[in-house]
Protein backbone atom coordinates (compact mmCIF):
# COMPACT_ATOMS: atom_id res chain seq x y z
CA UNK A 1 0.00 0.00 0.00
CA UNK A 2 1.42 3.33 -0.61
CA UNK A 3 0.78 6.46 1.44
CA UNK A 4 1.88 9.53 0.36
CA UNK A 5 4.63 10.99 1.94
CA UNK A 6 3.80 13.55 4.89
CA UNK A 7 7.23 15.91 5.88
CA UNK A 8 6.16 18.75 8.55
CA UNK A 9 7.65 21.29 10.52
CA UNK A 10 6.89 22.17 13.79
CA UNK A 11 8.38 25.82 14.62
CA UNK A 12 7.31 25.51 18.32
CA UNK A 13 7.92 28.91 20.25
CA UNK A 14 10.35 30.62 17.44
CA UNK A 15 10.36 33.35 15.05
CA UNK A 16 8.11 36.62 14.56
CA UNK A 17 5.61 36.58 11.88
CA UNK A 18 8.26 38.17 9.31
CA UNK A 19 10.45 35.97 9.79
CA UNK A 20 7.61 33.24 9.58
CA UNK A 21 6.35 34.90 6.52
CA UNK A 22 9.64 34.64 4.88
CA UNK A 23 10.43 31.16 5.62
CA UNK A 24 6.89 29.87 4.95
CA UNK A 25 7.17 31.56 1.36
CA UNK A 26 10.81 30.37 0.78
CA UNK A 27 9.51 26.63 2.01
CA UNK A 28 6.30 27.13 -0.98
CA UNK A 29 8.59 27.00 -3.43
CA UNK A 30 10.44 23.98 -2.48
CA UNK A 31 7.50 21.96 -1.66
CA UNK A 32 5.90 23.13 -5.10
CA UNK A 33 9.42 21.25 -6.45
CA UNK A 34 8.15 18.59 -4.84
CA UNK A 35 4.85 17.66 -5.53
CA UNK A 36 4.36 14.13 -4.93
CA UNK A 37 4.86 14.75 -1.60
CA UNK A 38 2.87 16.90 1.78
CA UNK A 39 4.53 19.64 2.90
CA UNK A 40 3.20 21.15 6.50
CA UNK A 41 4.59 24.10 8.46
CA UNK A 42 3.28 24.88 11.98
CA UNK A 43 3.68 28.57 13.05
CA UNK A 44 3.32 29.73 16.54
CA UNK A 45 0.58 31.06 17.25
CA UNK A 46 0.64 34.55 15.96
CA UNK A 47 2.00 33.72 12.98
CA UNK A 48 -0.78 31.59 12.16
CA UNK A 49 -3.04 34.72 9.87
CA UNK A 50 -0.14 35.87 8.38
CA UNK A 51 1.09 32.58 6.93
CA UNK A 52 -2.01 31.40 5.77
CA UNK A 53 -2.16 34.27 3.54
CA UNK A 54 1.42 34.22 2.61
CA UNK A 55 1.02 30.59 1.11
CA UNK A 56 -2.84 31.04 0.70
CA UNK A 57 -1.76 30.09 -3.55
CA UNK A 58 0.74 26.97 -2.60
CA UNK A 59 0.72 23.48 -1.90
CA UNK A 60 2.06 23.83 1.59
CA UNK A 61 -0.33 23.00 4.41
CA UNK A 62 -0.61 24.92 7.62
CA UNK A 63 -1.28 23.26 10.91
CA UNK A 64 -1.74 24.44 14.69
CA UNK A 65 0.78 23.14 17.50
CA UNK A 66 -2.41 22.32 19.31
CA UNK A 67 -6.20 23.15 19.72
CA UNK A 68 -8.78 22.98 22.47
CA UNK A 69 -11.76 21.09 22.87
CA UNK A 70 -14.31 23.35 22.76
CA UNK A 71 -15.40 26.05 19.88
CA UNK A 72 -16.07 29.45 22.32
CA UNK A 73 -15.73 30.01 26.24
CA UNK A 74 -14.23 30.45 29.42
CA UNK A 75 -10.83 28.68 28.38
CA UNK A 76 -8.19 31.52 29.09
CA UNK A 77 -5.10 30.82 26.82
CA UNK A 78 -6.62 27.81 24.74
CA UNK A 79 -7.68 28.51 20.92
CA UNK A 80 -10.43 26.85 19.32
CA UNK A 81 -10.83 24.56 16.16
CA UNK A 82 -13.27 27.19 14.42
CA UNK A 83 -10.63 29.96 15.47
CA UNK A 84 -8.41 28.04 13.14
CA UNK A 85 -10.73 26.68 10.54
CA UNK A 86 -11.50 30.18 10.20
CA UNK A 87 -8.34 31.06 9.30
CA UNK A 88 -8.62 28.00 6.36
CA UNK A 89 -6.40 26.15 8.92
CA UNK A 90 -7.01 22.48 8.54
CA UNK A 91 -4.58 20.33 10.18
CA UNK A 92 -3.40 20.78 14.14
CA UNK A 93 -0.70 19.12 16.19
CA UNK A 94 -2.23 17.33 19.57
CA UNK A 95 -0.46 15.37 22.55
CA UNK A 96 3.45 16.78 21.70
CA UNK A 97 5.31 15.39 24.11
CA UNK A 98 6.38 19.48 25.45
CA UNK A 99 2.60 19.40 25.80
CA UNK A 100 2.54 16.20 27.69
CA UNK A 101 5.66 16.91 29.68
CA UNK A 102 5.78 20.86 30.34
CA UNK A 103 2.33 21.24 30.59
CA UNK A 104 1.17 18.19 32.34
CA UNK A 105 -1.52 17.45 29.33
CA UNK A 106 -3.42 13.95 30.04
CA UNK A 107 -4.09 11.64 27.56
CA UNK A 108 -7.51 12.19 28.47
CA UNK A 109 -7.27 16.26 27.71
CA UNK A 110 -5.75 14.81 24.38
CA UNK A 111 -7.80 12.49 23.83
CA UNK A 112 -10.79 15.78 24.13
CA UNK A 113 -8.51 17.23 21.41
CA UNK A 114 -8.51 15.07 19.22
CA UNK A 115 -12.16 14.68 19.38
CA UNK A 116 -12.16 18.57 19.44
CA UNK A 117 -10.33 18.41 16.18
CA UNK A 118 -11.93 15.84 14.13
CA UNK A 119 -15.63 17.59 14.83
CA UNK A 120 -14.42 20.35 13.35
CA UNK A 121 -12.54 19.49 10.22
CA UNK A 122 -9.33 19.81 11.62
CA UNK A 123 -6.99 16.52 10.45
CA UNK A 124 -4.78 15.71 13.84
CA UNK A 125 -1.45 14.61 13.84
CA UNK A 126 -1.52 12.66 17.37
CA UNK A 127 1.70 12.59 18.95
CA UNK A 128 3.42 9.39 20.76
CA UNK A 129 6.42 8.87 22.22
CA UNK A 130 8.43 7.03 25.48
CA UNK A 131 10.92 8.59 27.19
CA UNK A 132 14.44 7.36 28.04
CA UNK A 133 13.66 5.75 31.29
CA UNK A 134 10.79 3.99 30.16
CA UNK A 135 12.68 3.01 26.86
CA UNK A 136 15.60 1.51 29.22
CA UNK A 137 12.85 -0.38 31.58
CA UNK A 138 11.64 -2.06 28.72
CA UNK A 139 7.97 -0.59 28.74
CA UNK A 140 8.40 1.17 25.11
CA UNK A 141 5.94 -0.57 23.62
CA UNK A 142 3.37 -0.99 26.89
CA UNK A 143 3.76 3.45 26.78
CA UNK A 144 2.70 3.33 23.12
CA UNK A 145 -0.10 1.21 23.58
CA UNK A 146 -1.47 3.02 26.05
CA UNK A 147 -0.84 6.62 24.66
CA UNK A 148 -2.47 5.53 21.60
CA UNK A 149 -5.72 3.46 22.71
CA UNK A 150 -6.04 6.55 25.34
CA UNK A 151 -5.77 8.94 22.57
CA UNK A 152 -7.91 7.63 19.72
CA UNK A 153 -10.57 6.29 22.63
CA UNK A 154 -13.62 6.74 20.45
CA UNK A 155 -12.19 7.30 17.19
CA UNK A 156 -14.08 5.86 14.41
CA UNK A 157 -12.23 3.83 11.42
CA UNK A 158 -14.17 6.67 9.34
CA UNK A 159 -11.83 9.37 11.18
CA UNK A 160 -8.93 7.47 11.09
CA UNK A 161 -8.90 8.77 7.69
CA UNK A 162 -8.65 12.27 8.54
CA UNK A 163 -5.69 11.24 11.63
CA UNK A 164 -2.19 11.01 11.55
CA UNK A 165 0.14 9.50 13.82
CA UNK A 166 3.66 11.06 14.70
CA UNK A 167 6.38 8.63 17.00
CA UNK A 168 8.61 10.86 18.59
CA UNK A 169 10.83 9.54 21.47
CA UNK A 170 11.04 11.56 24.28
CA UNK A 171 14.57 11.27 24.51
CA UNK A 172 15.50 12.05 20.56
CA UNK A 173 13.54 15.63 20.87
CA UNK A 174 15.62 18.51 20.13
CA UNK A 175 18.81 16.24 21.74
CA UNK A 176 21.00 15.01 18.78
CA UNK A 177 20.19 11.54 19.37
CA UNK A 178 18.12 10.21 16.47
CA UNK A 179 16.54 6.52 16.69
CA UNK A 180 18.30 4.31 14.14
CA UNK A 181 16.37 3.41 11.42
CA UNK A 182 16.15 0.06 12.69
CA UNK A 183 14.82 1.78 16.24
CA UNK A 184 12.38 3.64 14.25
CA UNK A 185 10.99 0.85 12.20
CA UNK A 186 10.82 -1.63 14.79
CA UNK A 187 8.29 0.69 16.61
CA UNK A 188 6.14 2.15 13.26
CA UNK A 189 5.52 -1.17 12.39
CA UNK A 190 4.27 -2.15 16.47
CA UNK A 191 2.17 0.55 15.57
CA UNK A 192 0.93 -0.15 12.79
CA UNK A 193 -0.13 -3.70 14.06
CA UNK A 194 -1.94 -2.07 16.92
CA UNK A 195 -4.26 -0.11 14.37
CA UNK A 196 -4.78 -3.67 12.82
CA UNK A 197 -5.49 -4.92 16.34
CA UNK A 198 -8.13 -1.78 17.23
CA UNK A 199 -9.43 -1.04 13.74
CA UNK A 200 -8.62 -3.17 10.62
CA UNK A 201 -6.06 -3.70 8.22
CA UNK A 202 -7.32 -1.27 5.87
CA UNK A 203 -6.74 1.36 8.46
CA UNK A 204 -3.37 0.16 9.42
CA UNK A 205 -2.96 0.43 6.25
CA UNK A 206 -3.67 4.02 5.18
CA UNK A 207 -2.63 5.46 8.16
CA UNK A 208 0.21 7.75 8.08
CA UNK A 209 2.92 7.61 10.49
CA UNK A 210 5.67 9.85 11.06
CA UNK A 211 9.17 9.64 12.75
CA UNK A 212 10.43 12.71 14.87
CA UNK A 213 13.24 13.25 17.08
CA UNK A 214 16.50 14.82 15.75
CA UNK A 215 15.34 14.71 11.76
CA UNK A 216 18.64 16.33 9.83
CA UNK A 217 19.56 16.13 6.16
CA UNK A 218 22.44 13.83 7.14
CA UNK A 219 19.74 11.07 8.22
CA UNK A 220 16.43 11.88 6.48
CA UNK A 221 17.28 9.56 3.42
CA UNK A 222 17.99 6.33 5.55
CA UNK A 223 14.70 7.04 7.47
CA UNK A 224 12.47 7.41 4.68
CA UNK A 225 13.23 3.84 3.29
CA UNK A 226 11.74 2.33 6.26
CA UNK A 227 8.85 0.42 4.85
CA UNK A 228 6.60 1.75 7.75
CA UNK A 229 7.99 5.26 8.38
CA UNK A 230 5.99 7.66 5.85
CA UNK A 231 7.20 11.08 6.74
CA UNK A 232 8.75 12.87 9.62
CA UNK A 233 7.69 15.55 12.33
CA UNK A 234 10.85 18.02 12.26
CA UNK A 235 11.53 20.47 14.82
CA UNK A 236 14.84 22.29 15.34
CA UNK A 237 15.98 21.50 11.50
CA UNK A 238 12.53 23.08 10.48
CA UNK A 239 13.85 26.40 11.05
CA UNK A 240 16.02 27.07 8.69
CA UNK A 241 14.85 27.07 4.81
CA UNK A 242 18.26 25.31 3.16
CA UNK A 243 17.89 22.36 6.33
CA UNK A 244 14.45 21.80 5.83
CA UNK A 245 14.21 22.27 2.07
CA UNK A 246 17.02 19.07 2.05
CA UNK A 247 14.68 17.09 4.13
CA UNK A 248 11.44 18.07 2.02
CA UNK A 249 13.79 16.92 -0.71
CA UNK A 250 14.55 13.32 0.50
CA UNK A 251 14.90 10.52 -1.38
C1 LIG B 1 9.65 17.99 17.60
O1 LIG B 1 9.60 18.99 18.28
O2 LIG B 1 8.59 17.44 17.28
C2 LIG B 1 10.96 17.47 17.21
C3 LIG B 1 10.99 16.30 16.65
O3 LIG B 1 12.04 18.26 17.46
P1 LIG B 1 13.56 18.01 16.92
O4 LIG B 1 13.47 17.70 15.46
O5 LIG B 1 14.27 19.30 17.19
O6 LIG B 1 14.11 16.86 17.70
Amino acid sequence: MSRRPLIAGNWKMHLTVAEAVQLAKALAETARNCPDRDVLIAPPFTALAAVCTAVAKSTLLVAAQNVAWEVQGAFTGEISPTMLTDLGIAWAIVGHSERRQIFGESSAMINRRIHGALGNALHPILCIGETLAERESEQTFTVLQQQIQEGLDQVTAEQMRTIVLAYEPVWAIGTGKTATKEQAQEVHAFIRGLLTAMYEKAVADSTRILYGGSVKPDNIDDLMQQADIDGVLVGGAALQVESFSRIICFQ
